[in-house]
Order: structure tokens, then sequence, then C-alpha cells
């Protein structure tokens, strides 16, 4: 086989239709977010304001994260050199284990290398150890929840998104004596609409069903304590496992689940994609735990954050531009063509110093590409100003209709 001519029309067909990824190349200056400096393909460098971090509380710079991780490596070194169970747990592991747990209001935690492994690991192997086990997935859960369904084995059956009628229907079109887990995210990363938790723990109860709720986009963010959307409503009692990342809110990297003892126990003893591979390097762990203590203590940054994400919904929307009425900090601006929203990114960046990745197929749908914009407690008035005025001016020159209309 002509191995090259394969790749290279592989990517050719990403090229013409608006697929292929190009990287920008930042450089984040500690203390300045949402500020970094674009290394350009020119070999120049420009600095630019970020609208599209998930550090959505700049905690990747905040100085209590950075001396508990200066702190740690200087006591503790770099890697931890083994996996959890040869030679690889250290204190900041256990630590981090017992915050997570309180944080969610349960007995344990167990936590991975990245969120991404940490929905493989988990749903892979209960889905895996259940005999029988249907998996009931709303339909715009992310890639790792479905990789970690697929790998387990389960029949999977998708409920539209969040339907809790069509989830219904389907748990009670299936043997009642099987086991079930119902797998869903608290709010939706590229909409950023949030799912009706309450409703759907009632109809898995209501079948006798495992609850596996994603909370990566919410937690730090909503809940007195930053426990997420089901602190926030009330229900983090009801709902059987929470997961969750250190590499957004809490601005470091690594995941976690947390639910009963005995399900964490489970999951840390039979789980591939925990049990064989090297731990999380001790600095993470602490820079993380130092992260969520400060996050569950300042509810003041939550609430600057929703503040700043009201205000530039609603500027947005006096602009005329098409953002969606999402209710939370995720505000997508839609495009509806991959190669219009590729060039706005591309011209908003170059000429005006604004940030903000296009998102296109495979993330969401073709004829739903969109600019995800997420303002964060550091975003201030002048560059939201900057944002939407820029907007408008690189869609007209585009002749993007939105932009035409605009006010
Ligand atoms: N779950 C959801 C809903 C996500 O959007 C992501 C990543 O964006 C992940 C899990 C993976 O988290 P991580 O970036 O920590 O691997």
């Amino acid at each position: 086989m002509d191995f090259d001519a394969k790749f290279r029309e592989l990517i050719s067909e990403m090229k013409l239709d608006g697929r292929y990824r190009t990287f920008i190349e930042l450089e984040r200056i500690a203390g300045e977010f949402p500020t970094a400096l674009w290394h350009r393909p020119d070999g120049g460098i420009q600095r630019v304001t970020v609208w599209c971090s998930n550090d959505y509380l700049g905690m990747g710079q905040h100085p209590r994260v950075l001396a508990a991780m200066h702190n740690a490596i200087d006591i503790f070194g770099a890697g931890t050199g083994g996996t959890r169970n040869i030679s690889g747990t250290n204190r900041q592991h256990v630590a981090l284990e017992a915050e997570l747990a309180d944080l969610h209001g349960k007995e344990a935690a167990l936590i991975f290398t990245s969120g991404w492994i940490s929905n493989l690991a988990a749903l892979g192997s209960l889905g895996r150890l259940l005999p029988d086990c249907v998996i009931f997935s709303d339909a715009l859960n992310h890639n790792s929840m479905i990789e970690g369904i697929r790998r387990s084995g389960a029949e999977r059956l998708i409920f539209r998104h969040n339907d809790v009628a069509h989830l219904d229907e389907l748990m009670g079109s299936v043997d009642p004596a099987r086991p079930k887990i119902v797998a869903f995210e608290s709010v939706y990363s590229m909409d950023g609409d949030v799912a009706p938790i309450a409703a759907i723990c009632g109809i898995a109860e209501k079948h006798g069903a495992i609850t596996y709720l994603d909370e990566v986009h919410a937690v730090g963010l909503y809940g007195a304590r930053g426990g997420g959307i089901a602190e926030r409503d009330g229900v983090a009692h009801r709902v059987t496992l929470i997961e969750g990342t250190l590499a957004k809110a809490f601005g470091v990297m690594g995941g976690y689940v947390a639910g009963s003892a005995l399900m964490i126990d489970v999951i840390r003893s039979l789980a591939d994609s925990f049990i064989f591979t090297t731990s999380l390097p001790p600095h993470l762990a602490a820079g993380a735990l130092a992260a969520i203590q400060h996050v569950k203590a300042h509810p003041e940054d939550r609430t600057r954050q929703a503040e700043n994400a009201a205000r530039l919904k609603a500027m947005l929307k006096s602009g005329g531009l098409p953002v969606l009425d999402s209710p939370t900090h995720i505000l997508p601006v839609m495009v509806g063509d991959a190669h219009l929203c590729r060039r706005i990114s591309e011209l908003l960046l170059a000429g005006r110093g604004i940030y903000v990745q296009p998102i296109n197929y495979p993330t969401v749908a073709r004829g739903l590409e969109r600019l995800r914009i997420t303002p964060t407690p550091f975003h201030t008035e002048a560059h939201m100003r900057d944002l939407v005025d820029a907007l408008i001016a690189v869609g007209r020159d585009l002749g993007w209709a939105a932009a035409r209309q605009a006010a």
C-alpha cells in the first residue's frame, strides 16, 4: 500500500470540508490571564486575549496553586515512578481523593490522569462487570463517555438529549432484571445547556438504575462550594457516581470519580486504565488540591464569573449576534459553516488579537459550527466590548449574514 498517499488523502479531505485542525501556539503568562502571547506562524509574537479557555476561573495561574506545585516539586520531585499499586501512591493523591469525596458529599473518590480516562475507566469497567448491563446514554454525551460505554461491551441505548420521557420509555422497554446505568452530563460543553438531574435521577430510581453524571464543565463553577450542578440543585446524594476533571475550573490536570466506598473500590481494583498506568505526579495532585480548597472557600469567583457571562451574553445579543441562550458560562455564537467559522476565528486572531477557536465537525454536527466563548472572572468590560465590536466588523468583512444585520 502507498501509505503516504492514503495519509495525504485523509488530510486533504479534512482540509476540504473545514475539519483540519490548526494549533494556535500560545505562551500563557502567569498572572495576566486571559492575556497570552501568540507565536505567529510568520515568527512574530503578538499579545492576544483568550476567549476560549476552559481554565474557567483562572486557577491555572492562581498564586496559591502555583506555590503548592512549586513546593511539591521541591519536596517530592517530579514523577511518582509507579502505578498506584506499585510504589506510585503518594500522600498528595490520598489527600486529593479525600478532598474530592468531601466536595461531592461522597464516601470516596478516585483520581485518574485525565477526565477522559476517568470516563473510559469507570464506564468501561462498570458496564463490563455488571452482567448483561444496559447503558442509557444521552445523545450529546462526550466522546470519552461514548468510548467508555463502547469499551464496556454493554448494550447502549441512546436517549434524546435531556429528554426524560424518552429515557423512561427506553428504560421501560428493557427487562427490569437487567442492570442499568444512566450516563449523562450536567453542563453540556458545546451548547452550555443543563441536564434536568433530579428528573433523570427520578427515572433511574424508578427503574433501579445507577446514575453516572459527568460534571466536567460544572465542577468549581456551580453549587455553594463548587460541587457542580448536582450540588446546586441539592441532588448530589441521588447521583451514584459523579465524574469530574481537575483540568478546567481547577486549572491543573487529571480527572476523578466520586461515589460510594464500595463502588470506588471496585473501579480501583478492576479498571485497566487506572491500574496499568503511572499515577499523577505529586505536584499536579498538590496543585489540584490547593485549587479545590480555594474554590470551595471562594464563592465570589463563581459570582463574578456568572456576572461576566450574563454581561457578555447581553452585549452579544444587543449587538444582534446569534448567541445561544444558554443558562451557563458557555456562550456559543452560531455560525453554521465550517469555513466561515474558521475564517472569522483567523481574522479575529490576526487582525484583532482575539482568540476564539472555531468549533467544527466532528466536535459539533455539520451545520452547527460555532465560536464557543467562555468568559471568566478576569475578562473586563473593555475586553467584552472589543470582542463584540470585532465579531461584528470581521463578520461584515466576510459577508456573515448575522454580522451584516448586527446593530
Ligand atoms: N467530559 C466532558 C464532558 C468533556 O468535555 C471533557 C473534555 O473536554 C472530558 C470529559 C475530558 O476531560 P479532560 O480534559 O480532563 O480529559
